[in-house]
């Protein structure tokens, strides 16, 4: 029986990746090693107990004593913090499902690397705030890493067996979130409630309110560097309301190949959770002929700065994902506490790249997990500044 953890299952993606375990016979087709989750002790216990995983963790320290009494009786082992977290992500596994969200998903996903197996990244903050560490415990563990985000599964898929010689670009769409229609006059004003809807996708509330940013499609493109080696002038982004078409690779010979499915998480997660093989899953076949039509528009930098910023990143290099992503993370949670506007949130995280480059040290790839940090706190005390 292959041996599975889910970090972060008890949010968007996580719950997903359960649903398809359950529907795949649960606990009778899987060994379930570690779920992980945060707040929501309830919702871990009920799946930890309904898989019977050999042991349930909440990031949170004091949240421990009411996991315990949630499993009771239940063989599921308890345990709370982060170094609980990491413990248990580096227990044996066949397949890790990387879901939890922000940098906090860094330190599990590199244990789970650690000990071989297939890591499944949703995390794409691991990707962009630790790319050349990510590349090196993929060389040394053995581990192999598959995405699961939606646009980076989908060029994995359209790549196929091809090189990435042939490949000229590939093209990533975009939805453009709630405000693509939006009067750029009126983004000033926008509340998080109307932030946090998403036209087409289900999903936690960060990334759908870095989707009416873009910031989530500029981690994207640097996901998309450090996943397939790929040069930033080789990676475009187009605006496709209808979120059919995920993502696009165009060849040399004038060739695209184009990845279309229904705007369903369960599609990329469970392309990651099959592979090489592809089983059926619960995901709704297109209907074209009733979509009618596919639309798209090139992306407006002035509405969506965080796309430039995104070059100047990947142009930067060194420890400007780190910067990049830890400054967006502390910019996000104030616009989410309302200290800031949502138009705040691009020059915040712009004036903190460039008041950290001048740091030493900060054109090197930071060479461990504790660099990586230590930029990453640099970075949030800069931002909240
Ligand atoms: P979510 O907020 O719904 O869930 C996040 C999970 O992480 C929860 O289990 C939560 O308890 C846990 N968590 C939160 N903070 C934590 C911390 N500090 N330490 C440990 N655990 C913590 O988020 P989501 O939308 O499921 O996104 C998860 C990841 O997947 C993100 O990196 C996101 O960018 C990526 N992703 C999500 C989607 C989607 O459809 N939701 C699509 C593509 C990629
Ligand atoms: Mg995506």
């Amino acid at each position: 029986m292959r041996r599975i953890s889910i970090l972060g299952a008890t949010g968007s993606v996580g719950a997903n990746g359960v649903d398809l375990i359950r529907r795949a016979g649960g606990a009778s087709a899987y060994r379930v090693t570690a779920l992980t989750g945060g707040r929501n002790i309830a919702r871990l216990a009920e799946m930890a107990r309904e898989l019977r995983a050999e042991v349930a963790v909440t990031a949170h320290d004091e949240l421990l004593d009411e996991l315990r009494q949630a499993l009771a009786g239940s063989g599921v082992e308890a345990a709370a913090g982060s170094n609980a977290l990491a413990e248990a992500a580096a227990r044996p596994a066949d397949w890790t499902l990387s879901a939890i969200v922000g940098a906090a998903g860094l330190a599990p996903g590199l244990a789970a690397m650690a000990q071989g197996g297939v890591l499944a990244l949703a995390n794409k903050e691991s990707l962009v705030c630790a790319g050349a560490l990510l590349r090196g415990a993929r060389q040394a563990g053995g581990a192999t890493i598959l995405p699961v985000d939606s646009e980076h599964s989908a060029i994995f898929q359209a790549l196929g067996q091809d090189d990435l010689d042939s490949v000229k670009d590939v093209t990533i769409t975009a939805s453009g979130g709630a405000f693509r229609d939006w009067p750029l006059e009126r983004l000033a004003a926008a509340t998080v409630a109307e932030a946090s809807t998403h036209p087409n996708w289900a999903m936690g509330q960060r990334i759908t309110i870095d989707s009416a940013s873009m910031f989530n499609k500029a981690m994207e493109v640097i996901e998309a560097k450090e996943f397939f080696s790929l040069s930033s002038d080789r990676i475009k982004v187009l605006v496709h309301p209808e979120s059919i078409i995920h993502a696009m690779v165009t060849h040399h010979d004038g060739g695209t190949i184009a990845h279309l499915g229904a705007p369903d998480m369960r599609h990329a997660i469970g392309y990651a959770l099959n592979w090489p093989v592809r089983a059926p899953l619960p995901v709704a076949a297109l209907d074209l002929a009733a979509i009618g039509s596919l639309t798209f528009r090139a992306p407006d930098e002035r509405r969506w700065p965080a796309l430039r910023l995104a070059r100047e990143v990947m142009a930067a290099g060194g420890a400007a994902g780190a910067v990049f992503n830890a400054a967006k993370e502390q910019a996000l949670d104030d616009f989410i506490a309302s200290r800031i506007r949502f138009t705040d949130m691009a020059p915040r995280v712009e004036a903190v790249l460039s008041a950290l480059a001048a740091e030493p040290g900060f054109g090197r790839d930071p060479d461990s997990l504790d660099a990586v940090m230590d930029w990453d706190a640099l970075a949030r005390r800069k931002a909240a500044a």
